[in-house]
């Protein structure tokens, strides 16, 4: 196939395999550099899209060219998410391994929707999330040996969405939709509410529970809603538990709020996206205490386990209310594994059809790093927070907003909100750290989230250096 005379279609495979290199080359040579690079870009709105020319080019062009413009064009618009002064929202682990994996799997390009469409897909996928199952201290009932297992999804929200829709499925009733009701405290992540209505589930019919002084969902105040709901002829369909929550690292109690919704036939999903990577370390599995009782949970190795994103771990414990919700068997999609009820079609455990083949990356990731890997690496983090932890609570000017969890420290400064802000306006401007913010007890709250790939005890006490400066200035 040639495009023009002499210029085929494809690159030949040299010429892939040099442009491969080089690719290698140029992101080797980033991130061995990226500590020099301001972590936040100085483009302005539309920057970007000015640089590029206005029409797709009618001929190919060369890669070193598309590799020159990474350099003069992509790379000036990135957030560096990978600085290891990245210390703002979650962090969005990345590491060699995983961008290897994920490379085979972009270069393999299967799409494996269905166990037939690549056999190797499927059954990797069952059992890293096995090995995750064993690794992690996730109970039992979550392995593929049971009616349940595992499945990466592509995000918290979308595994929070798919428990969503099988809890609904379960109470089975689609007619009464307006009756469900559904129970998650006020710290919950947005991807829940999202989700539920999603679903179709309407505002009025999410009940947002209050929480205690650690901002942990309280067990009481969801008893006496759930009671109230059901004793006015509403259903209790579906209870989520937030483990790490995003604005401060809160735990919910599992166990307490699983007893209850239990009583009451709620689906208990358990979200543990940024914290449950932790439990990877055994001295910290206290935060997932009656997850035995739940029906699903979900934790993002993409935030904590060196997994490039996308790479959603979700479990649950019976696969049918799931996959019976969100399967649909048209003619072409027929075949005669799937027929035979021997094999797992994950197509049936998400909304989409098409699916990536994520646990290359996930299974690159646990063998290259071992799981005593993976716990150096977690522990290094929370040793430092602790560390920082200790120089907060002795600073005359600043003062913890709330107990830490893991690795996430919030912070305020003494003088009040304005103080505060300007902190974190002056720490972000200096390019060298990215931090941001939350509100807690309706103070303006700094967060430091120490979880970024590369951030190390130095980076932290740099980082608190920083801070002592900005505070003096
Ligand atoms: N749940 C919690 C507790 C989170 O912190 C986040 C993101 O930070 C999410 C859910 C959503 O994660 P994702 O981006 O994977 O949907």
């Amino acid at each position: 196939m040639t495009q023009s005379e002499d210029k085929p279609i494809h690159m030949s495979p040299e010429e892939f395999r040099a442009a491969g290199y080089a690719a290698i080359d140029w992101l080797v040579d980033y991130l061995k550099e990226i500590e020099e690079r301001p972590i936040t870009s100085d483009v302005k709105p539309g920057g970007i899209r000015s640089a590029l020319p206005e029409h797709a080019p009618e001929t190919g062009e060369s890669f070193q060219e598309l590799l020159a413009d990474m350099d003069s064009i992509i790379a000036p618009g990135i957030t560096q998410w990978q600085h290891p002064g990245f210390y703002g929202y979650f962090p969005a682990n990345s590491s060699p391994p995983a961008v290897l994996g994920d490379l085979l799997s972009t270069g393999l390009g299967v799409n494996g929707m269905l166990w037939a469409t690549s056999p190797a897909a499927t059954e990797l996928e069952t059992h890293v999330l096995d090995w995750l199952v064993e690794l992690c201290g996730i109970p039992k009932r979550f392995h593929s040996s049971g009616p349940g297992g595992g499945v990466i999804q592509d995000s918290a929200s979308s595994a929070t969405l798919c428990a969503i829709l099988a809890a609904r499925h379960r109470v089975n009733r689609p007619d009464e939709i307006t009756k469900l009701r559904a129970y998650v405290s006020n710290q919950a992540h947005s991807s829940a509410e999202k989700g539920l209505l999603v679903a179709g589930i309407t505002r009025q019919n999410i009940r947002l529970i209050d929480t205690d002084e650690t901002f942990s969902m309280r067990p009481e105040s969801l008893e006496k809603a759930i009671k109230e709901d059901s004793e006015a002829g509403y259903t209790p369909f579906f209870v989520m538990t937030t483990v790490g929550t995003t604005s401060s690292g809160a735990v919910d109690n599992v166990e307490e709020i699983a007893k209850i919704a239990t009583q009451f036939g709620a689906w208990i999903h358990v979200d543990a996206a940024w914290a449950g990577s932790a439990t990877i370390c055994p001295e910290f599995r206290g935060i997932l205490n009656g997850l035995e009782l739940a029906d699903s949970y979900a934790f993002n190795p993409h935030k904590w386990m060196l997994t490039n994103f996308d790479c959603s771990a979700f479990f649950v414990a019976d696969a049918q209310p799931l996959n019976e919700t969100l399967s649909i068997v048209p003619e072409y999609l027929r075949n005669s594994a799937s027929e035979a009820g021997e094999v797992i079609d994950y197509r049936d455990w998400q909304v989409p059809l098409g699916r990536r083949f994520r646990a290359l990356k996930l299974w690159f990731v646990l063998r290259s790093y071992g799981a005593e890997g993976i716990r150096t690496y977690i522990r290094s983090h929370v040793q430092a927070a602790e560390w920082f932890t200790e120089q907060i609570r002795n600073h005359p000017k600043l003062e913890l907003s709330v107990e830490p969890t893991l690795s996430l420290v919030c912070f305020q400064h003494v003088d009040g909100d304005k103080a505060s802000e300007q902190l974190l306006t002056s720490l972000n401007d200096t390019k060298k750290v990215l931090l941001t913010h939350t509100r807690l007890n309706d103070n303006y709250v700094l967060r430091v989230a120490i979880g970024s790939t590369y951030t190390t005890f130095e980076h932290v006490e740099a980082l608190m250096q920083l801070i002592n400066d900005k505070v003096q200035n």
